[in-house]
């Protein structure tokens, strides 16, 4: 993981008690060593959330749950404030949970499609031992 990335991280998250979630997910897009733009979970559901349910790693459906996942955000704001085809953007996913310790921000199976839909180059996910390469 690149050490900046990193740090525009760490810049980018609000004290805690201003998180709209009990967690906060920061997804990054980045082209080579340039950061883009990132998006953030937001307590608010997109349309396009809705029409795709959600799944977690577990198989479980939370579509119910009132929030917009940051990869969506994120992806959406590339769009708008970019041309860079997403072929060529890296997406990079960090979750830091109340005690500010990194967890897991593997992408659910609503982003994990929309990964592929627009072909992203590649995305990384953040674990509690470090980043790990989505496939
Ligand atoms: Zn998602």
């Amino acid at each position: 993981m690149n050490q900046r990335f990193l740090e525009i991280f760490i810049g980018l998250v609000p004290p805690v008690n201003e998180w709209p979630l009990r967690t906060f997910h920061i997804s990054m897009a980045v082209k080579g060593n340039q950061f883009i733009t990132y998006g953030t979970n937001l307590a608010r559901t997109h349309p396009i959330n809705l029409r795709n349910g959600k799944r977690n790693s577990s198989g479980i459906d939370f579509s119910g749950t009132k929030m917009s996942c940051s990869e969506l955000v994120c992806l959406m704001r590339v769009k708008r404030k970019s041309n860079i085809p997403f072929e060529k953007i890296t997406l990079i996913n960090f979750r830091v949970d109340r005690n500010l310790e990194m967890c897991n921000s593997k992408p659910c199976g609503s982003c994990s499609s929309l990964l592929k839909f627009l072909r992203l180059r590649k995305c990384l996910y953040s674990t509690p031992n470090g980043f790990e390469l989505y496939k």
